[in-house]
């Protein structure tokens, strides 16, 4: 049952409900091998952070885990649609491990095929992920998984998983999350080879410095540092980072500071405004205080368009004077 003082706050304790529920998943667990899904990071020194010090990895927060949680969720509808149209996966989250890399990683599933006409019977993996509409509509081939870090990381985790699980082929699913749609891209081993290679051979200078007790390079990358779990403790200098270019420009370093000072007020002030617009619509002559305030319907008319009839709406427009200002 759920206990409430009255009405006015059940949206805000079923809200506060959900979120403890949510917060209550953030979590850090032990990270004692390469995992297939982080290996195609692209800093190195990360990498052996996540073996070698994960307890100290900052916790990411309630968003990014209502994410992780959203993606969870949708696996398994995929999972059960998969089902219904009588494609039953085997092996559902199979953990395999790589001994000899230290590699190890969970399937999503495995798909039993067999080719019409011939004898040879194999199961391929399968990977299901899910992404908002607009990162999956740019999603025309494999390759394009490569234009954004978290979506090019799909491929190193796929060919890991036929590595470990013996198989040419595999299955990527992409649904959309907004409109249920899919896209199903074949992956073949022997069109990512030279991946292949990349990914084992960070898995052992992975190994390695962890055996050396050793720390590799900074990554030259100032933006990626930004989003690292590992920055309060890994310290980088991004200032001196490669990939930082310095320029002498004292008139644009004084308004991106002006701009850091004031970004706080515009937040306050679109706050302020948003109340305020909506506390004072449709009152048409009132004074507050110093402030006379008044506003008036608009009508705006849209023209007929091809394939598209006129049309037409309104809205407030309010006025606010301050009768005291010069
Ligand atoms: S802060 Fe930058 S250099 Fe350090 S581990 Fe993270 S990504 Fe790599």
């Amino acid at each position: 049952m759920l206990k409430i003082k009255d009405y006015n706050e059940l949206g805000d304790v079923v809200k506060g409900k959900i979120l403890d529920d949510v917060k209550s998943r953030i979590n850090i667990y032990p990270c004692h091998s390469n995992r297939a899904s982080q290996l195609s990071d692209p800093c190195l020194r990360k990498l052996v952070y996540y073996r070698t010090r994960w307890q100290e990895a900052e916790l990411h927060d309630v968003d990014l885990q209502k994410i992780f949680d959203e993606g969870n969720y949708q696996e398994q509808i995929v999972i059960r649609e998969l089902a219904e149209a009588g494609i039953a996966l085997e092996q559902q989250q199979r953990p395999f491990e790589w001994k000899e890399y230290q590699i190890t990683g969970h399937i999503d599933g495995m798909l039993p095929v067999i080719i019409e006409g011939g004898n040879d019977f194999t199961t391929i993996p399968v990977e299901i992920k899910s992404m908002s509409p607009n990162i999956w509509r740019n999603m025309h081939s494999i390759k394009d998984l490569e234009k954004y870090p978290w979506t090019a990381k799909y491929i190193g985790q796929v060919v890991l998983y036929m590595l470990m699980g013996n198989a040419e082929h595999s299955l990527l699913i992409l649904k959309n999350k907004t409109s249920g749609q899919f896209k199903m891209f074949v992956i073949n081993l022997n069109d990512w080879l030279d991946l292949k290679e990349e990914l084992l051979q960070k898995a052992e200078a992975i190994n390695k410095h962890i055996k050396e007790n050793t720390l590799p390079d900074f990554c030259d990358d100032p933006e990626h540092c930004l989003r690292c779990q590992f920055r309060h403790i890994c310290l980088p200098d991004m200032k001196a980072s490669p990939g930082v270019n310095f320029i002498d420009k004292p008139e644009l370093e004084a308004k991106l500071k002006r701009l850091d000072e004031i970004k706080e007020s515009v937040k306050e002030f679109n706050q302020l405004d948003k109340e305020v617009k909506e506390e004072i619509k449709e009152q048409e002559n009132l004074c507050v205080g110093d402030y006379l305030i008044s506003g008036k319907w608009i009508v705006v008319n849209k023209k007929e368009q091809p394939a598209k009839e006129a049309s037409s709406y309104k809205y407030w427009k309010s006025k606010i004077v301050n009768l005291i200002k010069k």
